[in-house]
């Protein structure tokens, strides 16, 4: 059984479900998938909304939708 955990890559922006022990990005390939926030919400809201454009971490306020719109 695997766990599904929402990740975001912090080189391109990118929220996807991910297994608890992927480490790649799907999309760049980077190995640097955050599995929560800096103030430690996790990204449970984030796919709910992967098709706003505005998207900040409810726990901090931290825009996540700022740094690479076309990726
Ligand atoms: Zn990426
Ligand atoms: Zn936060």
């Amino acid at each position: 059984m695997t766990e599904r955990v929402t990740k975001l890559c912090t080189t391109c922006g990118r929220f996807r479900s991910y297994h608890a022990d992927d480490r790649f990005c799907i999309g760049c390939g980077y190995e640097t998938l955050a599995d929560r926030c800096e103030c430690g919400r996790n990204f449970d809201y984030a796919l709910d909304e992967a098709g706003s454009h505005d998207l900040h971490c409810p726990g901090c306020g931290r825009d996540w939708r700022g740094r690479s719109p076309n990726l």
